[in-house]
């Protein structure tokens, strides 16, 4: 079957005898085609492929109308396998008069709807007014076509966690089906794979992605994931306000710009569930918002954005910069601006490791909080990005419980949000308290708590455990190449100099620019540059000023 863009819902009829199948498509099209799209097959191990097809497609079947007498399989059969693909779809026998007992019974066997003789003529008097009680039943059942992408996976697969949070802030839209709803089973059952091969992926027009590896799905919802020319004027490594920030003026100043991103554009700010400190946004504004926004901006000036490329090493040549890819690819330029920010510190206490994506979550609270509704959620962490998973969990969640390892929230903490989370019933705050352990086979099922002050322990239920423990800069693929400082940040401009003394350079006979590291025409932007403010209004402007420096840096080289 031809995959085709339309998607209205579907008329499908299977009858061995072409004649009689091409009649009743054409009667049927004559009558219905405006609304309804009428798919014609010839046997029914057929007609359940096209049905499977259309299954992965997401597309809707209205009415099913199978010949009763076919050799290889016989209408009765073919609806009742049909059922379980589409349950909603309507159902019509086509039989010869020879047949009406035989069609009767099926009404309690398939549950057949109606049954027609054999031939039709008038359809006006046989034919229509049949299939448009068919329709208006089918109507009733809201079982729509599905235009999005779809999926199929379990609440406690680290890989279907992946998957969806990847698709979240990259702002694909998708539809989740569990494996255990029926609908769930269906579509595994139509891709023709079991429960333990998820997630399944399936995208709108029919391909379906069995346990996808991030670029492989990158690719097929249509990210970028290779560069498009061999050189470019700016690399950008890193997606997050910096990166995009960056993207964003170096493309509107007509800079060749490439922005490399290991995972999902957005950075920590993407994951955000409420920004309210940000200018220009009074409301407040969620990550996955404001990363959408400028993602479609720096391409509307002609940024390239290339996702699920991780950056593994910088190679500086004489004219020229190169960042290299866990593959072994490479993107060549002028310059290069690190904006590689900052990734969350793990959990460093039994069980975590081993149940992370499976109940234990780094950030990322907005994918997960509606499945939180009747379970414990514990949120480990102190600082903003804590307090905001709190506030917005409370809104999914039965309750919610911060554990504090100090003894106040106000050191960390803004204090709009301190008062905010006092306000909130559902959130408990407890000081002194760190977690010890994570227990759980498969996914999590409780935390030992210590209290730090008492010296005593105690374990509770938990089914999800949100880790803001503070950050550090991944930057060890710079050793050698880029001075960093002890923490592994990028020390830039002012920060190089030692006893005012400029650094050793290459030739160059001048001091780094502000933002200018070690290595000229090599530029750091954010949360990886040493000394910044960890803010997102300090990352977007930092993006900005660095275009301004390596203007410069291109204009004197
Ligand atoms: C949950 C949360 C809430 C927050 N709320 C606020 C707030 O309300 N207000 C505020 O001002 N700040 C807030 N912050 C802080 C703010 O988000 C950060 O300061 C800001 O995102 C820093 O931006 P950045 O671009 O420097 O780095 P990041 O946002 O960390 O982005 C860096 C990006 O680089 C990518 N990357 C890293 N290494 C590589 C590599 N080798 N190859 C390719 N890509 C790579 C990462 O995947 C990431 O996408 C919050 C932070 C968090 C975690």
């Amino acid at each position: 079957m031809a995959v085709e863009t339309d998607r209205k819902p579907i008329l499908l009829t299977v009858d061995d005898d072409p004649g009689v199948s091409r009649a009743v498509a054409r009667d049927l099209r004559r009558h219905y085609g405006e609304d309804y799209r009428v798919v014609r097959t010839e046997s029914g191990p057929q007609a359940l492929e096209t049905l499977r097809e259309l299954k992965l497609r997401g597309d809707a079947v209205a009415v099913l109308l199978a010949d009763h007498r076919m050799p290889e399989m016989s209408g009765l059969e073919f609806l009742e396998e049909a059922m379980d693909l589409f349950p909603h779809a309507r159902r019509a026998l086509l039989t010869a008069y020879a047949d009406t007992d035989a069609a009767i019974e099926a009404i309690n066997v398939v549950d057949l709807d109606h049954y027609l003789l054999k031939p039709w003529d008038p359809p006006e008097e046989k034919l229509y007014p049949v299939i448009d009680a068919l329709i208006d039943m089918w109507l009733d059942t809201d079982a729509q076509a599905i235009t999005r992408t779809q999926v199929v996976g379990h609440r406690w697969s680290a890989r279907s966690f992946e998957v969806r949070d990847f698709l979240a802030r990259n702002s694909v839209p998708y539809r989740w089906v569990s494996t255990e709803e029926p609908e769930g089973q269906r579509l595994l059952a139509a891709a023709g794979v079991d429960a333990t091969r998820i997630p399944l992926v399936l995208t709108p027009d029919g391909r379906h992605l069995v346990e996808p590896s991030m670029s492989e799905l990158a690719a097929e919802v249509g990210l970028s994931t290779t560069p498009a020319i061999d050189f470019y004027d700016v690399v950008i490594v890193g997606g997050g306000p910096a990166g995009l920030g960056a993207a964003v003026y170096a493309a509107s100043e007509g800079l060749r710009t490439v922005l490399v991103e290991r995972e999902a554009t957005g950075g920590q700010a993407g994951q955000s569930s409420r920004i309210e400190n940000y200018l220009g946004f009074p409301d407040g504004v969620s990550g996955a918002q404001l990363t959408d926004r400028a993602r479609r901006q720096a391409h509307k000036f002609g940024a390239e954005i290339l996702t699920t490329r991780d950056v593994v090493g910088l190679d500086v040549r004489p004219s020229s910069r190169a960042v290299r890819f866990d593959d072994g690819g490479e993107v060549v330029s002028h310059s290069v601006l690190l904006a590689t920010g900052i990734s969350y510190r793990k959990l460093d206490v039994p069980g975590a490791d081993a149940l992370t994506g499976l109940g234990v979550f780094y950030g990322s609270a907005a994918t997960e909080a509606s499945a939180c509704g009747d379970d414990d959620v514990y949120i480990v962490g102190a600082a903003n990005s804590a307090g905001q998973a709190a506030v917005f969990l409370s809104q999914h969640a039965r309750q919610v419980t911060m554990l504090v390892r100090g003894d106040t929230l106000e050191r960390s903490m803004s204090y709009y949000l301190i008062r905010q989370i006092d306000e909130i019933p559902n959130i408990d705050v407890r000081l002194n308290t760190e977690v010890i352990e994570a227990h759980g086979s498969g996914h999590l099922e409780g935390l030992t708590l210590c209290n730090n002050q008492a010296g005593t322990q105690e374990t509770v239920r938990a089914g999800y455990l949100f880790v803001f423990i503070g950050a550090e800069p991944r930057t060890e693929w710079l050793e050698g190449v880029v001075t960093r400082d002890a923490r592994g940040f990028v020390l830039t401009g002012p920060d190089l100099l030692r006893d005012g003394q400029r650094p050793r350079r290459g030739t160059l006979d001048r001091d780094p620019y502000y933002l200018e590291a070690s290595v000229p025409g090599v530029f750091a932007a954010g949360d990886v540059r040493a000394n910044s403010i960890k803010r997102v209004a300090s990352a977007v402007v930092e993006g900005a000023m660095a275009i301004q420096l390596l203007h410069r840096y291109l204009e004197h080289r």
